[in-house]
């Protein structure tokens, strides 16, 4: 395979000076950074800029690389890597270079020990999805499909990102790699996570097509959910195991389902009771009459006394909402309103009329006229 120049990958000419190689590489390795980077080929790319600064980065290093190109390194590692050639620097200090690079990318960078690169079990995260219901829907229940976005272990590599395992050439398995950093303060022999292994010790002979090596594929669901009777507008559903997926075989996160319910035209709903106006003529409330009611389990026929008033309230026991959650059913209660005539024939004005010749004073009113005269 032929290796790019160290100096095209970090795109500076020949001449370049320790500062610019330096800013192109914290450049470039952002771009490339595995976890957050969204290009193409990203792992490989970011390999490269990591081995050319390496070398670059060394004043030694790269007079031996101007002056012999990539056999100057050949010879030292058989896979072509940069290690190896230490044994001039001892005596530094062994410091994490996560402590070095930290401040430089932000804690997030995959360096280090506390990487994210690491093999780690993580559980995923929570997701929430908004459902939308219907009245009757989020009374009785219902089923509904909904479609996910899941992130799922990849089958064809169970997982793994690639077929055909081997060791590690550049860490031989350790997932570490020691290697001397110069840095503004000086000099370093640090431990960093293999970038070529990502810290876990093996690589695989090709890389897995179906999910690029990541060892997991996106995929679109469709899942089936059983909406329980009784939900309300702000209740939450949990899906278990239906969130983000978890890293390095972690588990999944879980799936919470907000419910939005819809108002009705005609019930009105308080916890599982279910409250009805119901309009009289009249006549209705001053006779009685028989009405039909319509609940939620179809229409029933109720008393209404002679002499309902606006606001008396009959309760049907057991009429409510049978909700899942609950022990008992709610009921359902009705709430009269007397509604009186706008508009009258000349009969009906004629027979209202009659009628208010008549003795219509009841207790309440009595009442009431005497204060007006004491007053
Ligand atoms: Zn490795
Ligand atoms: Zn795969």
């Amino acid at each position: 395979m032929n290796k790019k120049d160290y100096y095209e990958v970090l795109g500076l000419s020949k001449s370049a000076t320790q500062d610019e190689i330096k800013s192109a590489y914290r450049r470039l390795a952002k771009k490339y950074h595995p976890d957050i980077s969204k290009e193409e080929n990203a792992e490989e790319k970011f390999k490269e800029v990591q081995e050319a600064y390496a070398v670059l980065s060394d004043e030694n290093k790269r007079k031996q690389y101007d002056q012999f190109g990539h056999a100057a390194f050949d010879q030292m590692n058989g896979a072509g890597g940069y290690g190896g050639g230490f044994s001039g620097f001892g005596g530094f200090d062994d410091v994490d270079i996560g402590d070095i690079f930290g401040s430089m990318f932000g804690s997030s960078f995959g360096f280090g020990g506390g990487g994210r690169n690491t093999s780690r079990r993580e559980r995923g995260s929570d997701t929430i999805l908004r459902m939308h219901l219907s009245f009757e829907e989020a009374i009785f229940g219902c089923e509904k499909d909904i479609k996910i976005d899941v992130t799922e272990e990849c089958e064809d590599c169970d997982g793994k990102g690639g077929h055909g395992e081997k060791t590690c050439p550049d860490c031989h398995g350790s997932g570490t790699i020691t290697q001397e950093q110069r840095t503004i303060l000086g000099s370093f022999l640090t431990k960093t996570t293999c970038t070529t292994c990502n810290g876990k010790g093996k690589v695989y002979e090709r890389t897995c097509s179906s999910c690029r090596g990541k060892g997991t594929v996106k995929k679109t669901k469709t899942l089936s959910i059983k909406v329980p009777s009784g939900v309300d507008t702000g209740n939450q559903l949990r899906v278990a195991g239906k969130g983000n997926a978890g890293r390095n075989g972690g588990p999944n996160g879980d799936l919470y389902i907000e419910f939005t319910v819809d108002k009705h035209p005609f019930y009105e709903r308080d916890e599982d009771d279910i409250i009805i106006e119901v309009p009289l003529t009249l006549t209705e409330a001053i006779l009685g009459c028989k009405k039909e009611i319509p609940t939620l389990y179809g229409n029933v026929k109720v008393n209404i006394p002679a002499g309902t008033q606006t606001g008396d309230k009959q309760r049907l026991r057991g009429k409510g909402i049978d909700n899942a959650s609950a022990r008992r059913k709610g009921d359902m209660y009705i709430v009269m309103k007397v509604v009186i005539p706008e508009r009258l024939s000349r009969d009906q004005k004629k027979l209202i009329e009659t009628l208010a010749k008549t003795d219509l004073e009841d207790a309440t009113i009595r009442k009431f006229n005497q204060f007006v005269e004491k007053n």
